[in-house]
């Protein structure tokens, strides 16, 4: 096991040799050689720093609800980039935000303060910084429409202040999943309304989430499985992966402890006993089936991290 020597002003908190499980939705995923938790963006670019001088590898995670942690762990360390409480400031009609902010805090804040329109993004679990790798949306819109920039730093320690066009923004993709780069803090460009309109706007998709999603904070799930397919319509008019993998009876499969959601045949459960395997195999299973039977290859919204038997040679990342 290799012990990093932090020096005591940066008052690190690290778990030697810990379980990523309770750190994603899913709660699977086996050991880290150690899960270092910063909450500040100042924290960050010190631990990052320190990791280089050591020379030791890592990754990063926000609030874990959009990986598969392989059951074998990780050979590195993990920085944990999440914050409870939420790191916001208001600039005339800009909001800066750190990326361990949870995404939802980012929402209310914006809302209290009349701000609009991030109130599509209610309740999507996850941090800022996740949101954006992963250009997070929900009901047609992305976060990537109301990105101005971001604050990044890369894996060997350099800052980078960027506009987000220059992040390459696509449905659910952007340039962070090649690059590597860690977003430190974002700045959100938002038009005044009405606080009144903004908080039912909330309200009524709360509710709409509630609905159709488990509730991930009692259930176990990293939200949808696959991207929505591009059937040559604009890209919020993409066709929803679910209506394919229902066509393939996605809802009846199982693998071992993990199965498809009974309201969504893209969301993957895992019950008690469930490993990360099976979710491998099962996502494996709905993909290969979709492909059969409508010559189609769906892409997966959701990284998995670590190694799986299985996995395809060409996907070489701890994360891929
Ligand atoms: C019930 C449920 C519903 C969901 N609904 C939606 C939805 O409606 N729309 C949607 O888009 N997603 C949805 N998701 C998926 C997930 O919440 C989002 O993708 C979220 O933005 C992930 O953020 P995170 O902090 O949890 O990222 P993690 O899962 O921790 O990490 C995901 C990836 O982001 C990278 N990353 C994390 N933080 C940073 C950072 N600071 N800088 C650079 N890279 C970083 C990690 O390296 C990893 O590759 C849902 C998930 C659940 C469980």
């Amino acid at each position: 096991m290799v012990e990093i020597k932090f020096p005591k002003n940066l008052s690190v908190n690290i778990q030697y040799d810990s379980e990523l499980a309770p750190f994603t939705t899913f709660k699977l995923g086996g050991k880290a050689e150690g899960i270092i938790h910063c909450a500040t963006s100042q924290q960050l670019q010190n631990v990052v720093s320190h990791l280089n001088k050591e020379n030791v590898g890592f990754i990063v995670i926000g609030g874990g609800s959009n990986i598969v942690v392989s059951d074998a762990g990780v050979n590195c360390f993990v920085i944990r980039y999440f914050s409870e409480t939420p790191f916001l400031e208001r600039q005339n009609d800009d909001v800066i935000v750190f990326g361990s902010t949870k995404l939802d805090d980012l929402v209310s804040f914006t809302i209290d303060q009349g701000l609009g329109d991030l109130s599509f993004a209610s309740g999507i679990p996850g941090t800022v910084g996740g949101a954006i790798y992963g250009n997070a949306g929900a009901f047609g819109k992305q976060i990537s429409e109301y990105l101005k920039s971001v604050l990044l730093i890369t894996a060997s320690g350099e800052l980078k202040e960027i506009e987000a066009k220059d992040l390459c923004f696509q449905y659910r993709d952007s340039s962070l999943k090649r690059s590597k780069d860690i977003v430190l803090s974002a700045i959100f460009s938002l038009i005044p309304d009405d606080k009144d309109i903004l908080m039912g706007q909330r309200v009524k998709i709360l509710g709409e989430r509630r609905k159709k999603h488990p509730d991930w904070k009692r259930e176990r799930c990293a939200g949808s499985f696959f991207k929505n397919v591009d059937c040559g319509f604009p890209e919020n008019k993409r066709k929803s992966a679910g209506c394919f993998l229902d066509e393939i009876g996605a809802k009846n499969l199982k693998v071992n402890g993990a199965y498809v959601f009974e309201k969504h045949a893209n969301i993957i459960m895992a019950d008690e006993f469930a490993k990360a395997q099976d979710i491998f195999e099962l996502s494996s299973t709905m993909a290969l089936l979709v492909k059969e039977k409508f010559d189609l290859k769906l892409e997966r919204e959701v990284r998995f991290v670590g190694d799986f038997q299985g996995k395809p040679k060409e996907c070489n990342g701890i994360i891929w």
